[in-house]
């Protein structure tokens, strides 16, 4: 009987899968919500670009498109 050690050590990683892990966060604000900005990291999420001044903040799970927060 072989000891379990003897089999494989490990379950390859998942191929295709992203292994780069961003801290970025993503949100729209208002009823703008194609334009995805990158918010500064607060308590009260803002657009680093600043667009949307008084508008809400929906945070999402998705890449920045905004050119003015890329910048
Ligand atoms: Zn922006």
């Amino acid at each position: 009987m072989r000891p379990l050690s003897d089999v494989h050590p490990s379950p390859p990683p998942h191929p295709g899968f992203p292994t780069e892990t961003t801290t970025t966060r993503a949100g729209t604000v208002g009823d703008d919500v194609l334009r995805v900005h990158e918010l500064t990291d607060d308590a009260d999420p803002r657009p680093r670009c600043g667009a949307g001044e008084g508008e809400p903040v929906d945070e999402w799970l998705r890449a920045v498109n905004c050119p003015d927060c890329a910048r």
